[in-house]
């Protein structure tokens, strides 16, 4: 026996381990837990301790289900479909349809709440004031580009003077960011605002208790954070977005 191998037995005996099973010849020895848990693992663990969805449970995690095959087909057919969509009254008041846009294959998603002014105009989504806060977050916070990350928001079409949507307007509108969010399978999500975290989440706790923790949406993290237009408003709530901000960034280097 060599010194290493006497060694192992005696750090065995002292443990108790008194003797070890041999396995059986023509079936492998089942696998042992290993010392260090992986990054996924770990994740899991993360957000099973930090909270879930409630009302999410029954979905299937996008992992679990195959990849969309073109994404960006898919995307594109989701946006064909918003601008032509009529499920709900917003499509009576609505200029254009934002769909949204974005990288295809982006690790961060960004979810608002709805258009805006600029953005019935245009069609895109967060290019009004709160849009250039937003992308001073994703240029000069995160040293990324827009193009990098997704960016689309709960209803895809503009409320009447800026109004919260109603809950049938997001509930009809829910299809489209569910079937974004699976063709995207981002590493991440950033719910910007109480409806995006309410619709993702399904819960309906003020934003301020769900802030801070990672939370679920079909197993992929989510990050509830202020909506830059409540920042526009309230500047000193900036100090918390930026904690924010700087787990979705680390969430989606993990991922
Ligand atoms: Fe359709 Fe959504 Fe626009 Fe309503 S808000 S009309 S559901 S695309």
């Amino acid at each position: 026996m060599d010194p290493s191998q006497e060694r192992l037995l005696r750090s065995m005996h002292a443990a108790g381990v008194r003797r070890m099973p041999a396995p059986r010849a023509g079936r492998p020895a089942p696998p042992q837990p290993g010392p260090r848990a992986t990054p996924a693992a770990a994740a899991q663990r993360e957000r099973a301790v930090s909270g879930s969805a409630p009302g999410l449970f029954a979905a299937p995690r996008l992992a679990s289900l195959p990849p969309v095959a073109d994404p960006e087909a898919e995307l594109a057919a989701v946006a064909r479909e918003v601008e032509a969509c009529r499920a709900c009254k917003l499509c009576g008041t609505r200029t254009r349809a934002v769909p949204g846009e974005g990288a295809t294959r982006a690790r961060i998603v960004f979810v608002g709440e709805g258009p805006g002014a600029d953005e019935d105009r245009t069609g895109r989504p967060f290019v009004g004031r709160a849009g250039q806060l937003l992308d001073d977050i994703i240029v000069k916070g995160m040293q990324l580009q827009r193009a990098d990350v997704f960016i689309c928001n709960v209803v895809k079409c503009r409320p009447p003077g800026n109004r919260v949507p109603e809950p049938d307007e997001a509930e009809a509108c829910a299809g489209f960011l569910d079937r974004q969010l699976a063709a995207i399978r981002p590493a991440v999500i950033c719910a910007l605002g109480a409806t995006a975290v309410r619709r993702l989440l399904r819960d309906d706790r003020p934003l301020g208790a769900l802030r801070g923790r990672t939370w679920d949406y079909r197993g992929v993290p989510v990050i509830a954070t202020y909506h830059p237009a409540y920042l526009l408003r309230n500047p000193s709530a900036k100090v918390q977005t930026w904690q924010d901000i700087r787990r979705v960034m680390e969430l989606a280097r993990k991922a």
